[in-house]
C-alpha cells in the first residue's frame, strides 16, 4: 500500500503496511520522498521504512547490509550526513545512488575482501550490463569486468590487488617464478602456446613470434588475466613498457624467454 493512517493516539504513531498496522519506531524520522513527495518514516537505528519496496525486499535483510537501505533510508544517512560506522564501506556507492535517488540494488551480489590496504567491496550495478560499482575508501568507481573499463579512468589505488584476488592470481611473485613446462604451435607456423606452472598452478599464454604482434592472451588455471602487449619496440625482440598483466613481472619474463627460445628454435632449422 502506497498510503498511511497516522493515528495520534496517545503517544504511539502507527502506520498501515499490508493491511496491518504497524508500530512506527520510537526513533523514526519523517523523509519526504524526493520524486512522489509522499512521506514515510525511516528508523536509522533499525534500518527500517515504511516504504512498500523496504516491507517487500529488504526487512529480511540482515542490518548492515546495504541491499536493505530503500532510497528514504539512503535519502536519510547521506542526506544528513548520519551513516552507520558499519555501512562506511558503502559510502561511494550510497552517494551515488542517493544522487539517483535510488535505493541499493536489493539483489546484487556483493563481493567485500580486505586487500591489505583496507576493505574493497564491488557489485553489479542495475540494468548495466558488464557494469559494477566497486567502493573503495569512500569512494566509488564505475568498473566494466570484461574489459576492465573504468569511468573516466579513474580506478581505486588497489584495483591490481583487487583483481589478484578475485582471479585467485598469487601477489608478489619472484621474477622467475614461472617454470617452462612445454610449448605447441597453435595453427599458424608463428603462433604458439606456451604453458608453464607457478608454484603448482598452470599458466598458459597464447604467443605470437610475429612483429609487431600486440596482443597475447594469458590464462592462469582457466582463467583469463587481461593481458596486451606491444612487441617490436625494445632490444633483443622483447616488448616495451607498455605490458598490462595482473602478475607483471615474472609473466612478461617467462613470454621474453620463451620468445627468444622458440625464435632461436625456428632460425636453427
Ligand atoms: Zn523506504
Amino acid at each position: 500500500m502506497g498510503w498511511w493512517i497516522v493515528i495520534l493516539g496517545g503517544v504511539a504513531l502507527y502506520f498501515l503496511s499490508k493491511y496491518k498496522f504497524e508500530k512506527v519506531p520510537a526513533d523514526a524520522v519523517k523523509v519526504e520522498s524526493r520524486s512522489s513527495g509522499r512521506v514515510y518514516y525511516v528508523s536509522p537505528k533499525e534500518q527500517s521504512c515504511s516504504c512498500p519496496d523496504w516491507h517487500k525486499r529488504r526487512s529480511n535483510v540482515p542490518k548492515d547490509d546495504p541491499r536493505r537501505l530503500c532510497k528514504h533510508l539512503i535519502s536519510y544517512y547521506i542526506g544528513q550526513d548520519q551513516l552507520p560506522e558499519s555501512l562506511s564501506l558503502f559510502k561511494g556507492g550510497l552517494d551515488w545512488f542517493y544522487e539517483k535517488f535510488r535505493g541499493f540494488p536489493p539483489s546484487a551480489e556483493i563481493e567485500r575482501f580486505d586487500v591489505g590496504k583496507g576493505e574493497v567491496a564491488f557489485f553489479k550495478d542495475y540494468e548495466a550490463g558488464h557494469w559494477h560499482s566497486v567502493c573503495f575508501n569512500g569512494k566509488r568507481y564505475g568498473w566494466e569486468r570484461a574489459s576492465d573499463t573504468w569511468t573516466n579512468d579513474t580506478c581505486p589505488e588497489v584495483r591490481n590487488m583487487m583483481i589478484r584476488h578475485q582471479l585467485g592470481v598469487p601477489d608478489d611473485l619472484a621474477e622467475d617464478a614461472i617454470r617452462h613446462v612445454s610449448a605447441e604451435r597453435d595453427g599458424k607456423p608463428l603462433d604458439w602456446v606456451i604453458i608453464g606452472q607457478i608454484e603448482g598452478e598452470e599458466i598458459k599464454a597464447k604467443i605470437s613470434l610475429r612483429k609487431n604482434a600486440v596482443w597475447h592472451t594469458v590464462l592462469f588455471n582457466g582463467k583469463e588475466i587481461s593481458f596486451y602487449l606491444k612487441a617490436g619496440h625494445s632490444k633483443g625482440g622483447g616488448f616495451s613498457d607498455e605490458q598490462y598483466t595482473h602478475m607483471n613481472p615474472p609473466v612478461s619474463k617467462w613470454i621474453g624467454a620463451e620468445c627468444k627460445r622458440l625464435r632461436a628454435g625456428i632460425d636453427n632449422k
